[in-house]
């Protein structure tokens, strides 16, 4: 499985917000689908009919999920039907071993791939690296990091941090091509490259946007043709699926595919709607021979099974959410530390990963409910932030949640707010302490080092005031504030 590292969030979010280009790119970038998504929407539906296609598609994804085992059923013996194979892997480590598997029997040498989110969690490209066998990306931002050696940065744009300047700097150290700032030059520097893997593979490997139970019929959403290319042009098709990417029905996708790319980069419809039924019929002229689907848990039990946080398997991976969320667009997608990143990222890592690793990624939101009206599926995503930050402060980890300084600074608190002379002793002792401290009405660094200096690393905390409001009240106002029956206002 490919490597959990969120439990660097913290520090890596810190490096995120120096990062001037960073900064620049996802502001650019994040503003654009956002503008996109919102004008599509009015102009073809308005909100009250978008509002009941959410609604709509939410209620088929959940009664599927609250059926998955009949579905998942239904789902088998209808690729079987159509001459197909179907294996369910319980972790990403099966998940590999079947891949490998496949490509072993059939000698493959070099596998092209069309996005999958699965295979980032797999992490599948080093296992097939290790055992001789060439892996290439061909959805070009997906290229771009594979020849950068990192992991995608945004569901739906992994290479959106990457500026013209820095893809030109990988392409000319990897396909020895010539410096250009041009981005179509670009595009066909690339294609170029890609064209010859495809002539060459043997084995196509793509994700799956939608699995149709009654037909077996896979759904992808491209904008480049390569999931097209990925799926018809070798001999071998494999389909790597997260199990409830499952709908029931044909009619179903006539929803979802309105939902899907307008919600994700504001387009009407993507440029690619493919939907594969198996491998090549005999009287078909090309196409696969073998078709393989595998149907991957990897920790989408975790979430089925808690009746809360189940509904987060809703999500078709839009990435709306994370357009949206104040917290990603300022420190993006890598400082997350897994596959998925943003609002989605921050509930579904911790409990399809490690609870005690991805600890902070609850914690990683302003719980300001955007992420939630923008969800096509509904996801109440802020809820389950909630469920999931209750788990870890009840004690799910098997630790104490918090430091013995909150644990101080709390009962100290709890103590003075029960009592008035208590609470003014302390409001006292605090003006004393952070007097030497205080410049312009604003403390912007404490000392103690992290205990308390932590309270201005990244911002000023106001002064005290030199006179509290009840001390004001005592030797100014009440006097002006008597009231003539001899009562006090206020
Ligand atoms: S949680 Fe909702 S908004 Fe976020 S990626 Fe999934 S479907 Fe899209």
């Amino acid at each position: 499985m490919a490597e959990v590292k969120s439990a660097e969030f913290k520090k890596a979010s810190g490096r995120a917000l120096r990062d001037e280009k960073l900064q620049h790119s996802l502001e650019h970038v994040m503003e654009h689908f956002v503008g996109a998504r919102a004008s599509v929407i009015e102009n073809d539906f308005g909100d009250e009919n978008w509002e009941a296609m959410r609604t709509r598609a939410a209620a088929i994804k959940q009664s599927t999920l609250e059926h998955l085992d009949y579905y998942l059923d239904m789902v088998d013996r209808s690729v079987r039907r159509n001459g197909g194979h179907v294996y369910f892997a319980d972790d990403a480590a099966q998940a590999n071993a079947i891949v490998l598997d496949i490509a072993k029997r059939n000698g493959v040498k070099t596998v092209i791939k069309s996005k999958s989110m699965v295979s980032e969690e797999m992490g599948i490209n080093h296992i097939l690296e290790r055992e001789g066998i060439e892996p290439v990306e061909t959805d070009l931002g997906e290229y771009i990091i594979q020849l950068a050696g990192e992991t995608p940065f945004h569901i739906i744009a992994p290479a959106m941090h990457k500026t013209r300047q820095e893809v030109s700097a990988l392409f000319q150290e990897w396909l020895k091509t010539a410096p250009t700032q041009d981005i179509k030059r670009l595009c066909v520097y690339a294609r170029d490259a890609l064209r010859e893997k495809f002539a060459a593979a043997d084995m196509g490997i793509s994700g799956a946007n939608f699995v149709v139970a009654e037909t077996g019929t896979v759904c992808l959403v491209t904008n480049e043709g390569n999931g097209r290319m990925t799926t018809s042009a070798p001999r071998i098709h494999v389909v790597l699926a997260g199990m409830e990417k499952i709908v029931p029905a044909v009619e179903d996708l006539a929803l979802f595919l309105r939902l899907l790319p307008r919600s994700a980069t504001g387009q009407r419809i993507t440029s690619y709607n493919t939907f594969v039924g198996g491998p090549r019929a005999p009287s078909d002229e090309d196409g696969p021979e073998e078709f393989h689907l595998v149907l991957v848990d990897n920790g989408r039990l975790n979430l089925l099974r808690d009746e809360v946080m189940r509904e987060a398997l809703r999500c078709i991976r839009c990435g709306a959410c994370l357009n949206h969320c104040p917290v990603y667009r300022k420190i993006g997608g890598h400082a997350y530390g897994w596959v998925y990143s943003g609002p989605i990222g921050a509930i579904v890592t911790p409990p399809m990963t490690n609870m005690k690793v991805a600890r902070d990624l609850p914690y990683a939101s302003t719980l300001c409910g955007t992420c939630k009206d923008v969800c096509p599926v509904k996801i109440d995503i802020p809820r389950l932030l909630l469920h999931l930050r209750h788990k870890v402060a009840e004690g799910a980890l098997g630790e104490r949640s918090t430091t013995w300084m909150e644990r101080l600074f709390v009962g100290q608190w709890h103590g003075a707010m029960r009592n008035r002379k208590a609470l003014e002793g302390k409001a006292n002792l605090g003006r004393l302490l952070t007097r030497p401290f205080a410049r312009g009405g604003k403390v912007r660094k404490l000392p103690f080092a992290p205990m308390v200096s932590g309270w201005t690393a990244s911002r000023d905390f106001p002064a005290p005031a030199p006179r509290s409001f009840a001390r004001l009240w005592r030797e100014e106002l009440a006097h002006d504030n008597a009231h003539p029956n001899g009562t006090e206002q206020g």
